[in-house]
């Protein structure tokens, strides 16, 4: 069996799906590797690195024959066309907000297999979970961002030429991005607080070191799977008012917050902006296109408000720390391959709650549940 990894085609990616290290080890489980020339150079891992990892360095058309294709994103238009009936996809495909790419690689006879489907709750699925990797790296980053941006300092500093405050941060949404935010802004020093609509989430902000807000407006909304539920209109508006007050007190704000397939949540609205002191800074890692945490922020664009507030629309952060995303990544989906070979071969289980979880298409169908067209559709 041939397992590929081909170069990125999304704009400004810097992530390979597999690095040498892991090359290596998939190849003592059994398959022959093909890693298209260049696929690491954005991660700064060469074709030699690949090749005295026991790879192949080919060109694209010949890594696009493999069995099975790795990816960290989703695949362009060209890279779908190339795939033949049969294949094996395997990245973080966006399923639930990309029905046109499932209805295509279905069409095109591809079995997908998504890394962004894991059941992320269940323990041994945990080294497969892509999610979490990558989440880790872009609140870290979001963090440097916040303290790149601010224009004091973080920490207390007491010098001869004065003496400075802690910068106080909030951070809102406390998954694995959130924490790692509130982790890293401590260890620059600023004092920290935190909120998420999931109270279980207190005790893990409140071990990495923040002090968690509670709002009286708005009561637990954990959903499935770990999750958050999408908030009401009424909740989010008592949300919205509410979390104002607490806006308005903090120097730098962090948004990480997300539902599963729907519109990240508007947290931060431009009445909680205009509240805020002039040379405050947001950092919005939920910006979209569709929109975001923070009114008025874009993916990948800084503005800043008339009352001096800067806002960072966050996008890529993952892609900006390339070799250690790229390793975390390679880490998981090796962990999902070892997962489904069996001697030597893919063997897709639909009983294994696993593989159920991440199978999006196979034979020309659409077979993940929350994925297949309605009786009534
Ligand atoms: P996520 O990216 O989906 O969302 C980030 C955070 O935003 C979540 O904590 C969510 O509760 C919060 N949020 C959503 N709407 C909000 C709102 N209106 N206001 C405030 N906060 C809001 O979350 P994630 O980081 O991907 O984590 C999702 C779940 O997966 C969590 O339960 C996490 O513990 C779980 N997880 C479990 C494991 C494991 O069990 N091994 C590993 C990783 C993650």
């Amino acid at each position: 069996m041939k397992v590929s990894v081909v170069n990125e085609t999304a704009h400004g990616e810097r992530r390979v799906a597999l690095v040498p290290d892991a090359v290596a080890k998939l190849r003592a489980a059994g398959p022959e590797v093909l890693v298209e020339s260049g696929a690491g150079a954005r991660a700064w891992f060469t074709d030699d690195s690949y090749a005295e990892a026991g790879a192949s360095v080919v060109d694209r058309a010949e890594a696009l024959t493999a069995d099975v294709v790795l990816l960290v994103g989703k695949p362009d238009a060209a890279t779908l066309a190339a795939l033949r009936a049969g294949q094996v996809l395997i990245g973080m495909l966006s399923p639930l907000t990309d029905p046109e790419l499932v209805t295509a690689l279905a069409a095109a006879q591809v079995t997908a297999i998504s890394l962004d489907m894991l059941p992320r709750t269940l323990p041994r699925a945990q080294p497969m979970d892509a999610l979490s990797s990558q989440a880790n790296i872009a609140g870290y980053q979001a963090a440097l961002i916040a303290a790149t941006e601010y224009g004091r300092f973080f920490p207390l500093l007491i010098t001869a030429a004065g003496t400075a405050r802690p910068a106080r941060v909030l951070v809102l949404g406390t998954g694995v991005a959130g924490l790692q935010a509130i982790g890293t802004t401590r260890r620059l020093g600023a004092v920290v607080s935190a909120y998420d609509v999931r109270p279980e989430t207190r005790v893990e902000a409140e071990s990495v070191g923040a002090t968690f807000i509670e709002l009286g407006s708005v009561g637990p909304a954990s959903g499935a799977g770990g999750y958050a539920r999408e908030l009401t209109e009424d909740e989010r508006e008592a949300q919205q008012q509410e979390l104002a007050g607490h806006i308005a007190r903090h120097d730098v704000v962090i948004t990480t917050a997300q539902v599963p397939g729907r519109r990240p949540p508007l947290l931060v609205t431009e009445d909680a902006l205009k509240g805020m002191a002039a040379g405050s800074v947001v950092v919005d890692m939920g910006a979209s296109p569709l929109g975001g945490n923070v009114a008025g922020s874009e993916p990948g664009s800084t503005v800043v408000t008339e009352n001096g507030v800067t806002i960072v629309g966050a996008a890529a952060l993952p892609s900006s720390m390339p070799s250690a995303a790229s390793s975390m990544y390679a880490r998981n989906i090796s962990a999902l391959l070892q997962h489904l070979l069996a001697d030597g071969a893919l063997v897709l289980d639909g009983g294994d709650e696993i593989t159920a979880g991440v199978l999006i298409t196979r034979d020309g169908a659409i077979v993940h549940p929350a994925l297949r067209p309605q009786e009534s559709d």
